[in-house]
């Protein structure tokens, strides 16, 4: 039985069938309910000492920013996570200010999906625009710290909350990565959105299983 986590399957899914076909040296962020990464070195998926490697969601982005889930602080997750994209909404309604999400959501007391998310921003929706630009330019930081840290070929980004609003999303991120990386990597690594959606674990998962019984 092979074992694979399912973030890396999804990285090698894009690097050999997706977004980054082709690369060697690559890395994915995937931006759901959490912040999920895989790095691609030489074409395998680098694991890490203790099979840990990838977490790029609990890379630290501000130093005294909100909680986050392993117990950290400030971690790209708490930041740009769905998850707190929805906190940044909710905290902004309990301020009183005015949001189409309050109309578009079904079930005021549900989650604020990313198909919510989507429909307010293309209605131009200040809060949600503005909480979507905020978790934009913290995974613009992290790609900054990503390209000065591994020089990647390329950066796939995916994830629900990328495939549903990653046009008020990635603009940001390429902006914030054009002015923040090193001058030696200008012009910046190519930052393209993953391809495959969530069959990129599928397709993972049987390269996965084929490379490794192939060696
Ligand atoms: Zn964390």
């Amino acid at each position: 039985v092979l074992v694979a986590n399912d973030v890396n399957l999804g990285m090698l899914g894009e690097a050999r069938r997706g977004a980054a076909k082709g690369a060697r040296e690559a890395v994915g962020i995937f931006v759901g309910t959490g912040i999920g990464g895989g790095v691609l070195l030489g074409g395998r998926i680098w694991e890490g000492h203790g099979s840990r490697a990838g977490e790029i969601g609990h890379m630290r982005i501000a130093r005294d920013g909100p909680k986050c889930g392993c117990g950290g602080v400030g971690c790209l997750e708490a930041i740009a996570s769905r998850t707190a994209v929805e906190r940044a909404i909710r905290q902004a309604i309990e301020a009183g200010r005015p949001t189409v999400v309050t109309e578009v959501m079904a079930d005021r007391s549900g989650k604020i999906r990313s198909g919510v998310i989507q429909r307010a921003a293309r209605q131009g929706d200040e809060v949600v625009v503005e909480a979507l630009t905020h978790a934009a330019e913290a995974l613009g930081i992290g790609c900054v710290n990503v390209i000065n840290f591994l020089d990647p070929e390329i950066i796939v980004i995916g994830g629900g909350l990328i495939e549903a609003c990653g046009g008020y999303i990635l603009p940001t991120v390429a902006e914030v990565v054009e002015r923040g990386v090193m001058p030696g990597a200008r012009p910046p690594c190519p930052i393209v959105p993953a391809a495959l959606g969530d069959d990129a674990v599928v397709h993972g998962a049987a390269i996965f299983a084929e490379e490794r019984l192939a060696t």
